[in-house]
């Protein structure tokens, strides 16, 4: 027996998009449901397959079968491909499992000759019609299936258009059809050299075979390869009875969503033209109206539609995108899919179904793509006002959208003018070709980015991205001039100066300003409930990095709950703590130092006040200092320049000897590799006082809140352990100090002592370092720099974006976290420090907590929070809750 082939509708269903293509499971779906669909089969994406195998020929059994199955067709319908007296039409529709463009477009009309024509034009009595039909089907067929330039058949019947009155496609006259399509007919020989087929069953064949051919045409192949979708997968052929929206103004064609894609508004959104078929409302041809128009002109096919929509909603249990045509006031469903949708609108049609008792709050969560929720954190242009824009023309071109949000400003094409008039004050946009490491400086100043080329990992879209600055990047519609300072565009030129807006979420870049709006978390109501059903869900804590009072303020109105990483560095690089801070690196003798130490003390002291007030309740993750000292002092080179010219103009003797000695402390600090030398725990060692400080400034600031009232749970966190007797001597220090501080204050506060695990030795040795240690936290961004042997800082500029682009690696480490690798060695940490520790709280506090992918495997191996920056909360608790529903927590593998 041969294989089966071919599928009748009534032999599909919805859970055969593997076989029969989307658009094929779908008409069977709906046909089987009871919706009028018009009759038709499938023929599958395995006879692709096979179509490919065998050398471009359809497979045994595929042609026999084609034809039974339009035998059982002809009888559904009472008519008869190719029969002069009743004759039936089809469409050929190319569908894959996902809707892929590239891939062929429909024939309509399959089956029209000279002979068919007449029989069909007496049954309808309506001969303008059918000649309407056949030119559609030659022009069709010509391009779609032949390759003839689509232009040709247009300028033709453009010629025509111009004759009549009205220079619609509907008002040329029957007579007039009939010529275009003698012709179109021509074109066809002219092009192809051979005669247009008038046989139906070969149009037939030969639209079957062009549709497996374009599976591997280069434009579906091009699309595949950038979508990462598999070769193998194949497309089906649907073939339909054809229904005509052309035959009247009690006909027409259209297509809609069941709710509305961009608001999710619950009401159809869509549009149609009356007396049209197929593709004539989205081609243009002439303007179609909205849905809500067909209440007027046919109310009872309007009625119906309704009614069908809401029963396709309740029947897939989600938004559909249709199309549907109506043939003599009976109304005919072609296509439904699952509706594309915005971020606001998948938000609100996930709450609002659940609502309906449509879905679980389950089902609902799953429906948001955890990066959809960043788009309501920032701002956006308002939409009245984009719209605008683009109706006066100003949409200039369409980048990727590599980091969201809306920022308006003045072009400025170099980082450091960039810079200059950002401090000015003034809204920049930087539009640079391409940016690298030396244009950091400008984006800095800029509100937002534009680049001509590279793609969602180049540097400006990383780094834009890192700092939730809009981006639109890889726009190569733009052709920027850096000598003449402007760029062309659409024949437009834009210099440097003139306003431009960037969308950073859709990718599209305008013409002058437009007004944008703040987003306001709180009002986001279906946000902040969907997010509070992620809560229930979720096994992971979701906290924030944040140092001061403000970021922690905003994070815990995001829903942070606790402060996974609070450094506290940037208190000593603040101005008028920075001599102390000098003096103390400085120091020649211990007494020295301490004195600076005491100075800082009441700074430091302050801060964590703030901190913990804000935090009341929650726990608070304090680091001590990290970075290698030297960072304090000014750079190496240009004290070097200083006392070189010190000395030559002798004008300032006694700054010379300042700056010669600075000189000589950098000097004998200088590293070749500072980020592998004296900082974290090393340099708390090595510096008499500083730990002692440090925790000092804590716990005062813990007991004195307490003494207010505030429910205060500090962990000071020991950074870069490498092995456990570092942490030991650090350890002791701390606990001495938070003894006496409490003895002092007459009051105990419930404290933590752990470490961030960033090495991989800690890692690995982790069941020894527990000891020593109430909690851990992945510093995921040195334990990956550290593990891969990759400075971050400088891979992103050089190579490493490269690596990926060129698919050595799938993703950019320090971006999405590499689960065969790093992963592994957190997995073994947690492990190994729980077998010493089974309580040991563990937490992941570098940029990766707050990346979905990231997140997922953190509740795999059973992390108890993951910490990212504020903005980033919302999307973590998506991501968390995602990550509770689809796997154990803490799974052993
Ligand atoms: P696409 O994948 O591009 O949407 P479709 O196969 O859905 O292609 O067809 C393109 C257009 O032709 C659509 O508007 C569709 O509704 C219309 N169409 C397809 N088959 C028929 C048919 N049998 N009768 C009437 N219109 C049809
Ligand atoms: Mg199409
Ligand atoms: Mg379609």
């Amino acid at each position: 027996m041969t294989k089966k082939w071919v599928y009748l509708f009534k032999e599909g269903s919805k859970d055969m998009r593997d076989l029969l293509g989307g658009k094929g499971a779908n008409l069977a779906e709906m046909a089987n449901a009871g919706l009028p669909v018009p009759p038709g089969f499938t023929i599958t994406t395995e006879a692709c397959n096979a179509y490919f195998e065998a050398g471009e020929q359809l497979p045994e059994g595929t042609w026999e079968q084609t034809l039974r199955a339009l035998k059982t067709v002809e009888e559904q319908t009472g008519k008869k491909f190719g029969d002069p007296k009743n004759p039936l039409l089809v469409s050929v529709r190319s569908g894959a499992r996902v809707s892929m463009p590239g891939m062929m477009d429909t024939v309509l009309n399959v089956g029209l000759n000279p002979e068919t024509l007449q029989g069909l034009a007496e049954l309808m009595g309506n001969e303008r019609f059918v000649w309407d039909a056949y030119r559609r089907l030659v022009q069709m067929f010509g391009s779609i299936v032949k390759g003839v330039d689509r232009h040709e058949f247009e300028a033709t019947l453009d010629e025509y258009k111009k004759k009549t009155d009205g220079g619609k496609d509907t008002d040329l006259t029957t007579n007039m059809l009939r010529d275009v399509v003698r012709d179109f007919k021509a074109l066809y020989k002219k092009e192809l050299g051979e005669d247009f087929p008038d046989d139906p069953y070969e149009q037939m064949r030969q639209a079957i075979a062009a549709v497996f051919g374009s599976w591997f045409g280069k434009p579906a192949v091009d699309y595949r390869n950038a979508e990462c979708i598999s070769h193998n997968w194949g497309t089906a052929v649907n073939i339909v009875t054809m229904v005509f929206g052309n035959m009247g103004w009690d006909s027409g064609s259209g297509v809609a969503f069941t709710r509305n894609p961009s608001t999710g508004e619950k009401k159809i959104y869509g549009e149609y033209l009356l007396n049209a078929q197929g593709e004539d409302v989205v081609a243009g041809i002439r303007t179609p109206h909205t849905i809500a128009d067909l209440k007027e002109e046919l109310p009872e096919n309007y009625k119906q539609f309704l009614e069908i929509c809401d029963l396709l909603e309740n029947h897939y249990r989600d938004v559909q995108d249709v199309e549907f045509t109506i043939e003599q006031g009976k109304l005919w469903m072609l296509q439904t899919r699952t509706g594309k949708r915005t971020a606001a609108a998948a938000v609100k049609i996930a709450v609002d179904m659940v609502r309906e008792g449509l879905i679980t709050k389950e089902e609902a969560l799953m429906r948001v793509a955890p990066d959809q929720v960043n788009q309501f954190l920032h701002p956006r242009f308002d939409p009245e006002a984009k719209t605008k824009a683009k109706e006066e023309g100003n949409l200039l071109a369409e980048g990727l959208n590599a980091s969201p949000g809306a920022a308006t400003g003045i072009v400025i094409f170099d980082a450091d003018t960039a810079e200059e008039r950002g401090e000015a004050g003034e809204a920049v946009i930087l539009v640079r070709p391409e940016t690298n490491p030396d244009d950091v400086h400008g984006m800095v100043q800029a509100q937002g980015i534009l680049t001509q080329h590279g793609g969602m990992t180049s540097h400006a879209a990383v780094v834009a991205r890192g700092w939730g600055k809009p981006c639109v990047a890889g726009c190569e519609a733009i052709k920027i001039n850096l000598d003449a300072r402007k760029f062309d565009v659409k024949g437009r030129e834009i210099k440097e100066g003139d306003f431009i807006s960037v969308d950073g979420t859709t990718g599209e870049v305008f013409a002058g300003s437009i007004a944008t709006i703040e987003a306001s978390f709180e009002e986001e109501h279906d946000l902040v409930t969907l997010l509070g059903w992620a809560d229930e869900v979720r096994k992971l804590g979701v906290w924030t990095n944040a140092d001061n009072p403000e970021d922690t303020a905003r994070a815990r109105a995001f829903g942070a709950e606790g402060i996974g990483l609070c450094r506290t560095e940037h208190m000593f690089f603040e101005e008028e703590r920075r001599p102390t801070v000098v003096k103390m690196i400085m120091a020649v003798t211990d007494e020295e130092r301490q004195e600076s130490l005491d100075k800082l003390l009441p700074f430091q002291r302050e801060d964590f006040e703030g901190i913990f007030r804000a935090m009341d309740g929650y726990p608070v993750i304090i680091r001590l200092i990290d970075p290698p000292m030297h960072e304090f002092l000014p750079p190496r080179e240009e004290l070097i320049e200083e006392v070189a010219r010190l000395r030559c103009t002798g004008e300032n003797p006694e700054e010379l000897v300042e700056k010669e000695e600075m000189l000589q402390v950098v000097n004998s600090m200088w590293e070749t590799n500072p980020m592998m030398g004296v900082r974290g725990c090393r340099a708390g060692i090595m510096y008499k006082g500083l730990t002692e400080m440090q925790t000092r400034a804590i716990i005062e600031a813990a007991c004195n809140v307490a003494q207010e009232g505030v429910d205060v749970h500090p962990e000071i966190m020991i950074p870069l352990t490498a092995d456990v007797n570092e942490l030991r001597i650090e350890r002791e220090k701390l606990e001495k100090v938070a003894k006496d501080v409490m003895a002092e204050k007459g009051i105990e506060v419930d404290y933590k002592i752990g470490t961030m695990i960033e090495i991989p030795r800690a890692a690995i040795t982790a069941d020894k370092v527990a000891e020593y240690a109430d909690f851990f936290s992945f510093g995921t961004n040195d334990l990956t720099q550290m593990t891969y042997g990759i400075s971050r800082d400088d891979a992103e500029g050089k190579f490493l974006l490269d690596y990926v682009d060129r698919k050595i690696l799938p993703h950019n480490p320090f971006e999405v976290l590499d689960r065969d690798g790093v992963g592994v060695l957190m997995k073994i940490c947690v492990e190994k420090g729980r077998t010493t520790k089974p309580n040991l709280e563990v937490g992941i506090c570098g940029e990766h907590g707050g990346e979905p992918s990231s997140v997922e495997f953190c509740h795999i191996i059973g992390l108890n929070y993951v910490s990212c920056s504020p903005f980033r909360v919302p999307i973590a608790r998506l991501a968390a809750a995602q990550a509770a529903l689809q796997h154990e927590y803490g799974r052993k593998q």
